[in-house]
């Protein structure tokens, strides 16, 4: 059986195959269909998280500098309020970078330049470079890692995903409190743990936690400069570089995040 579809003067004769096929090709479609709907969806509930985020801290950076701009205010409250307007000014230059970053790896334009790296080195250069910051907040960084490891990375961006781990084990702990980077091998494969002993995230919480703008506590995650972009660009740079990353935790006592390549 052959049937006929016209297109504009031409006449195009298709082979007609069994009603199985064509159901099949149907249902294809449909499903087709179904994904770019949902994809359609996905990508307008994107759009609205995003112009939420971007538009708190423009209210208050339009507020404030309104303010400080009026006759009769003291000196102090007009540096308080330029300080406020800095503040949120790096909250959104922050939003901004990591939207980029997302948007590149989105359509695949992020390059990832992978070279030899032997990580237990670039571990302890990380880890002097970002224990300062522990001490600060009265907190301990330990770093676990025997001999050498050798994997293949880019440096940049590798190092981009242990410091945004690290960041959130120092944002999400209290003083006194420890963080630990430890690296092994188990049945070949490299593994990399940031392991805090923190407030740790609720279990219903840790499927989503790599989602963008996935935030469990909002206003404290806000307050403390988050920007929920942080993990979901963490997950991405894992898997670029062919690994995976995980979480557990137990709430209350802390959250691991693992890499395994
Ligand atoms: P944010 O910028 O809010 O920190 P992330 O994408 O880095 O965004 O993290 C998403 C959410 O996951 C955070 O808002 C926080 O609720 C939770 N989270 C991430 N890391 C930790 C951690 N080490 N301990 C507890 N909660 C965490």
């Amino acid at each position: 059986a052959t049937s006929k579809i016209r297109q504009g003067d031409y006449s195009v004769t298709l082979p007609r195959r069994g009603n199985d096929e064509l159901g099949e090709l149907a249902e294809s479609i449909q499903v087709l269909a179904d994904d770019l709907s949902h994809m359609k969806r996905q990508r307008n509930e994107f759009l609205a998280s995003i112009s939420h985020e971007l538009r708190t801290p423009l209210t208050y950076i339009k507020g404030y500098a309104d303010i400080a701009g009026k006759s009769g205010i003291t000196s102090d409250d007009r540096n308080q309020y330029l300080q406020i307007i800095h503040e949120e000014a790096t909250k959104l230059s922050g939003l901004v970078k990591g939207l980029f970053d997302l948007a590149k790896l989105d359509e695949n334009t992020f390059t990832i330049q992978k070279e030899p790296l032997e990580l237990c080195a670039f571990m302890r250069g990380i880890h002097s470079r970002m224990a300062p910051s522990f001490t600060e907040k009265k907190m301990a960084l330990n770093l676990v890692c025997h001999g050498e490891v050798y994997i293949e990375a880019d440096p940049v961006r590798f190092e981009q995903i242990i410091i945004n781990l690290l960041d959130n084990a120092r944002k999400y702990s209290e003083e006194g409190t420890a963080a630990t980077m430890q690296v092994f091998k188990k049945n070949g494969h490299i593994h990399i743990t940031v392991m805090d002993e923190g407030k740790g995230i609720p279990e219903e919480d840790q499927a989503w936690v790599f989602d963008r703008f996935y935030r469990v506590d909002k206003s404290r995650s806000k307050a403390l400069g988050g920007s929920g972009l942080g993990l979901a660009i963490v997950k991405e740079l894992v898997e670029a570089h062919g690994g995976k990353i995980t979480v557990r935790s137990e709430l209350g006592k802390g959250a691991t995040f693992e890499i395994i390549l």
